[in-house]
């Protein structure tokens, strides 16, 4: 058992549990505050985010931090993490037998964080963190609670980007995360 995040991510950054880590240049651990009641969760870094180390820095990223300015929210207030830590080949999805290997390195940052909200954001977080019943269209925009946490499954911001009418819907989306996450601030 870990006891805090710097010993999650020192994991990470040797790991070689999937095939991932052959075409890593960094690992992508998360970014934030490591009290925060709020996480966002993705799905897996992309090149951009694989240079840097960094998630969500590339365009999806400049998009959501777009969305916080409008929310009043900073990066560093929250917590960012991807479902995979390296980036998948040509920013496929993150197959079955590689998100068996990681995952439980996002559950116990989540574990170690302990987040009152977290939103997920597309169908990989959403399918891999409630349930493979799950879609995003139909799932999107409605709470689901789960062992003490209030789920928000939004679009994927890279989905956003291929359809600006989804932003509406990301945009409300978020309004509600927002004034959860101002009620008890
Ligand atoms: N898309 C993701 O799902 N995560 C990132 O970190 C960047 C893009
Ligand atoms: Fe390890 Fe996760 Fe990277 Fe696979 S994706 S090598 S399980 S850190």
């Amino acid at each position: 058992m870990y006891e805090t995040l710097d010993e999650i991510k020192q994991e990470v950054e040797k790991c070689t549990k999937c095939k991932l880590c052959n075409g890593r240049k960094n690992t992508v651990f998360g970014v934030g505050n490591p009290n925060s009641k709020l996480m966002f969760i993705g799905e897996g870094p992309g090149a951009d985010e694989d240079l840097q180390g960094e998630p969500f820095v590339g365009k999806a990223g400049k998009l959501m931090n777009q969305a916080f300015l409008g929310l009043g929210l900073k990066r560093e207030d929250i917590y960012i993490a991807n479902i995979v830590k390296c980036r998948p080949p040509n920013n496929r999805n993150p197959e079955k037998d590689e998100v068996l290997a990681c995952i439980d390195y996002l559950r116990n940052q989540v574990m170690i964080i302990k987040p009152k909200i977290i939103v997920l954001l597309g169908n990989v977080a959403l399918k891999n963190i409630l349930g493979d019943e799950y879609g995003i269209t139909k799932a999107r925009g409605r709470w689901m609670e789960k062992k003490g946490i209030k789920y928000m499954p939004t679009f994927h911001p890279a989905a956003l980007l291929r359809n600006e009418s989804m932003k509406i819907e990301f945009w409300n989306d978020l309004k509600m995360v927002i004034e959860e996450y101002n009620k008890d601030k």
